[in-house]
């Protein structure tokens, strides 16, 4: 796959090239790394597994799938539960192996090279902003597959910014809290009913570390004892507070339990430990953050213990609102209603009791923070108002959304058009080197001089994909479309034959859809908003799709509800039934158990990916934006991030794109009509273009307008929407 134009790129690397570059020929040297002992290795690798920038750095990874790599694959691909599994035999043996050795030292020099280097910050920033420290609060993070610690996007997304944090030198820090279950693992019935079950996990095995402070966090009456927890990604240090400890009362145990568990008391306090406790953490840690970062309003708290910290030091209210407004950034994650977490004053007032009297803070001044109408006395305090009065930098997450949440928080300005409100829009992003295959990595670097993990806000080499060798890009899509069939066969198998599925079923399984055939994937919570049984509307015009012997079709779902979602999982129910329908079996399948893992697999493999909310609920999404640089192409409704995605050549647009406008009556009410609608445009994009388009061949077997569409959605969407650029919109936002 030698290309012409790659040398253009070897003659300007970027830096974080040049750091690869010095690292990776070390598979050229001459020289074998010293001999080493089984111990050595031992504490060697175990500081490789404590910094979580293996899971974006396939370099730091290879050791432990070398050491062993049945165990990597059954541990969900966690380093430090594959060396706990590893006895000294299965070390000494690889200890032997010339191999291993390479890798591990070539992982430790390349972290070492990357912890060492000059930054996007240190070049651009660090020197007019040299105290800048940032404060990221979230109640989830995401970060790998074998940290069960998220639910969904927000926590991928939150992950994905500490990630790029850490690559382009962003001084920050997060603070969250550790769920002893994490979130659920969900089965599948026989009646395709989904099954909540709540792990218990080793922290053994996480690379998270005890700092060995402990703070005592005001809840209510309680005082809530929670150790102070540490994890490294990457230059980013991430603290999570765990309140299960034996000195706690078991309902204060219960705080850091699992996550979005509990009731809307148990999920209130909850928030107080994260806001409150979160703060006191960084306090006990010496860290005195210049901006904090409220992203969702899960973390409101924070900004009032500030604010009760500036009380407490003898400011006035309103001198210290502004204090505190100048430091506080809030990103909004949600147009809906339901999504923004409102509690009784009484509730509130009772459990930050001691925050508000430490403050001298009234009942009527929280009122008038966390109320749209502050003299309203039915109105209970919203999260995100509190986080609207307390942060002077406001954002939504797309710019479809920022409109959205213009129009929807007039009210809390008290202003009647929506340009009056100061919230804006920071466009979100994926982390690229988390959710790149390293397959398509390698094809994107030799085919056309990309390098795909440049560590700048911007990177414009994607653009040369443009003009990738289409029977190269063709090759590599066929790849990546049969590794997830694989994946989606090894995927079913074992569920089947978990639930006792009759042999010939799991034998169905085992050969099930067709590594050629036009691949549609669907993966995401299943938030009923979302719509993922959409597709099923009308069946028969569905099986005459994905029925075409010359031209069959096939779905890949997974996704997740919320445990007490009903709805949404009536629609995992749904889809589950639609697998086993008689005119649509074998071209629909649902993976069980959606995660990070079933997620990587599923954006690089599929050939289109498939988005269809109720517009505008979703407020970015974020999974339609992994495809591009696999050569995926996207097919969705025109709302979050695809208004600015889109350019008319790069993907589909499912509906009326001038249907703009927004009501929740009109989002309840005039469902059934617009769903129909909806799918009445996604049928016909499948018939008219979809489908036509991926099956016409010219003579070389190339599907050429196909690949023109798929290479114009690489070189348009990664750079812009990538985590990378989004942190850097976000930095003028830490220190403007
Ligand atoms: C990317 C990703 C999401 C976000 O999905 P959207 O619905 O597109 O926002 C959620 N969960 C996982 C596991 C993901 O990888």
């Amino acid at each position: 796959m030698a290309s012409k134009k790659s040398s253009a790129v070897k003659s300007k690397p970027a830096r974080a090239a040049r750091v690869k570059q010095a690292v990776k020929p070390a598979s050229r040297r001459t020289v074998l790394p010293a001999p080493i002992t089984p111990a050595e290795a031992r504490t060697q690798l175990r500081e490789l597994a404590m910094n979580l920038w293996w899971s974006w750095n396939e370099v730091a990874r290879r050791p432990f799938a070398a050491l062993d790599p049945v165990v990597w694959n059954a541990t969900k691909h966690s380093p430090l539960a594959t060396l706990a599994y590893a006895g000294e035999a299965t070390l000494s043996a690889a200890c032997e192996e010339p191999g291993f050795r390479l890798a591990l030292a070539d992982a430790r020099a390349a972290l070492a090279a990357e912890m060492s280097r000059e930054t996007w910050w240190d070049r651009e920033k660090r020197a007019a902003n040299p105290k800048a420290c940032i404060a990221y609060f979230c109640s989830e993070y995401a970060t790998h597959e074998s940290i069960q610690q998220y639910s969904g996007g927000l926590g991928v997304l939150a992950g994905d910014h500490l990630k790029s944090a850490s690559d382009l030198g962003i001084p920050l820090v997060a603070v969250g809290l550790y769920y002893r279950h994490g979130y659920y693992i969900q089965q599948f019935a026989e009646d395709g009913s989904t099954k909540v079950l709540y792990p218990v996990y080793d922290r053994a095995t996480l690379p998270i570390s005890d700092t060995g402070h402990v703070i005592e966090c005001p809840v209510g009456a309680s005082t809530v004892r929670a150790r102070i927890l540490r994890m490294d990604v990457g230059r980013t240090r991430v603290f999570l507070l765990d309140a299960d400890l034996p000195e706690n009362a078991p309902e204060d145990r219960l705080l850091t339990e699992g996550l979005y568990k509990g009731e809307p008391h148990l999920r209130m306090r909850q928030q107080v430990l994260l806001g409150v406790g979160g703060m006191m953490a960084l306090r006990t840690l010496g860290i005195e953050p210049t901006r904090i970062h409220l992203n969702e309003g899960h973390a409101a708290f924070a900004a009032l213990e500030m604010l009760a910290e500036f009380r407490a030091s003898g400011l006035s209210h309103q001198s210290a609102v502004l204090r505190v407004r100048a430091a506080g950034v809030f990103t909004t994650h949600t147009p809906v209603a339901a999504g923004h977490d409102r509690y009784g004053v009484d509730m509130v007032v009772a459990g930050l009791a001691r925050t508000l009297a430490k403050g001298g803070i009234s009942r009527e001044e929280l009122e008038s923070l966390g109320r749209e109408k502050p003299a309203d006395v039915q109105e209970p305090i919203c999260m995100t108002v509190l986080c609207l009065r307390l942060a002077s930098r406001v954002n939504g997450v797309a710019k479809l959304h920022g409109e959205v949440s213009r129009d929807m928080w007039r009210g809390a300005y008290g202003v009647k058009k929506a340009k009056e409100v100061p919230i804006g829009h920071v466009t979100n992003g994926v982390h690229v080197g988390s959710w790149l295959d390293p397959r398509a990595a390698a094809f994107w670097k030799h085919e056309c001089g990309i390098d795909a993990y440049a560590s700048t806000p911007r990177n414009r080499a994607w653009r040369k994909a443009a003009s990738a060798d289409p029977a190269a890009f063709w090759a590599m899509r066929g790849m990546l479309r049969a590794s997830v069939v694989r994946f989606a066969r090894e995927r079913l198998v074992r569920a089947a034959t978990r639930r006792g599925d009759a042999p010939m079923a799991v034998e169905e399984f085992a050969g099930i859809l067709d590594p050629n055939a036009l691949t549609i994937g669907f993966a995401r919570r299943f938030a009923t908003y979302k719509r993922a049984p959409l597709v099923f509307t009308d069946v028969e015009r569905l099986a005459r799709i994905v029925g075409d012997e010359k031209r069959p079709v096939q779905f890949v779902f997974a996704g997740k509800a919320h445990p007490r979602d009903t709805g949404g999982q009536a629609y995992a129910r749904k889809v589950f039934e639609m697998t086993r329908h008689p005119l649509l079996r074998g071209r629909v399948v649902l993976i069980e158990e959606y995660d990070m893992e079933v997620g990587r697999a599923l954006v690089s493999g599929c050939d289109v990916w498939l988005n269809n909310p109720i517009r505008p609920h979703e407020a970015s999404g974020t999974s339609g934006m992994k495809c591009p640089m696999h050569g995926g192409i996207n097919c969705s409704i025109l709302d979050g991030w695809w208004p600015e995605g889109f350019d008319g050549k790069n993907g589909w647009a499912i509906g009326d794109a001038k249907d703009a406008g927004f009501s929740e009556a009109d989002a309840h009410g005039a469902g059934e009509a617009r769903d129909l609608r909806d799918a009445e445009s996604l049928y016909r994009l499948l018939e008219k273009q979809i489908v036509p388009d991926f099956y016409e061949r010219g003579r070389d077997g190339l599907p050429k307008k196909w690949i023109r569409r798929a290479l114009a959605s690489a070189s348009g969407i990664p750079d812009f929407f990538s985590t990378h650029r989004m942190v850097g919109d976000y930095a003028e936002l830490y220190t403007g």
